[in-house]
């Protein structure tokens, strides 16, 4: 069964999440922890939690990722805003407890003119901060695309922040289809080869999901807009590819394609219906 969801909002609670994901055939989904600008996270409600266990549970909704604030800066230069990316994503993480065992995405910022080495050191020390031995939830770095000066566009980088966390085992990566071919990764003519770079630098057993978008722009463009399934350069038959591949296919999925809920619902069934598809073909040919 594959395991496949989209961005939803959180403004109406979890319960109403899991109610939209189901609508749509999807069984799990994403959603930001709080406004993606960045402001005070909105009290969580321990009869919302406990119902949407439930209703999860009953449904069959799979481990669901949470994103953090995309405006968050784990190394930026100023020291305000480093304590506040830090703050911001340990009042997450003790959040996340309250549906335990899940995934938290963060993008692991920007270095601005201060190089990638000093970036990396920076992100390291944060996450050797906020993370706890006991926590359920597995913190993910996001591939990104290098647009300016963004930390973790190579498989190198993030090999060097995941190589400096002590509680390493609390971390994993999050693929992002769009940033990785914008990065310059060609998932489209070389996803094997891609996946086996992935393999040597990170190790597959890393990595924990996947965004799964298209891209608007060409292969290595550095740009990060996200493209409808089909509507962009890496175009739909290499993303049907991804979602079967033996190394990726029992990963969860998550579009953040320009959608609203009926085009979510379309892409999320034009997967669902080329999932194992080639498998198929091969038993009854
Ligand atoms: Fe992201
Ligand atoms: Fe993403
Ligand atoms: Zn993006």
């Amino acid at each position: 069964m594959l395991t496949i969801g989209c961005h939803l909002s959180s403004s109406k609670g979890y319960l109403a999440m899991g109610k939209e994901a189901v609508k749509i055939n999807a069984n799990t989904f994403q959603f930001f922890t709080r406004n993606p600008r960045g402001g005070s996270a909105k009290e969580l409600n321990p009869s919302d939690i406990e119902a949407f266990l439930a209703y999860a549970g009953e449904h069959k909704i799979h481990k669901i990722l949470a994103h953090a604030p995309y405006t968050l800066n784990a190394c930026s230069a100023d020291a305000h805003l480093r304590d506040f990316a830090r703050e911001t994503m340990a009042d997450d993480l003790r959040r996340m407890e309250h549906t335990p065992g899940n995934s938290y995405n963060f993008h692991p910022g920007s270095h601005v003119k201060q190089g990638v080495e000093t970036g990396i050191t920076y992100i390291a020390e944060m996450l050797n901060q906020i993370l706890r031995p006991e926590q359920t939830t597995t913190v993910l770095l996001e591939t990104m695309s290098g647009k300016g000066s963004e930390v973790g566009r190579t498989f190198e980088e993030l090999r060097e922040i995941l190589d400096r966390v002590t509680l390493s085992d609390h971390m994993g990566v999050c693929l992002d289809t769009c940033h990785v071919w914008d990065g310059g990764y060609d998932i489209v003519n070389h996803l094997d080869e891609v996946l086996t770079e992935f393999d040597q630098v990170i190790g597959l057993k890393r990595l924990k999901a996947i965004h799964l978008n298209d891209s608007l722009n060409p292969l290595g463009a550095h740009k990060d807009r996200h493209a409808r399934i089909g509507e962009g350069h890496i175009g739909k038959d290499a993303l049907i590819r991804v979602v079967n591949h033996p190394a990726l296919k029992h990963l969860p999925f998550y579009l953040e394609t320009p959608n609203e809920l009926d085009g979510y619902a379309a892409e999320i069934s034009l997967m669902r219906e080329h999932y194992q598809y080639l498998k198929t073909r091969r038993i009854n040919p």
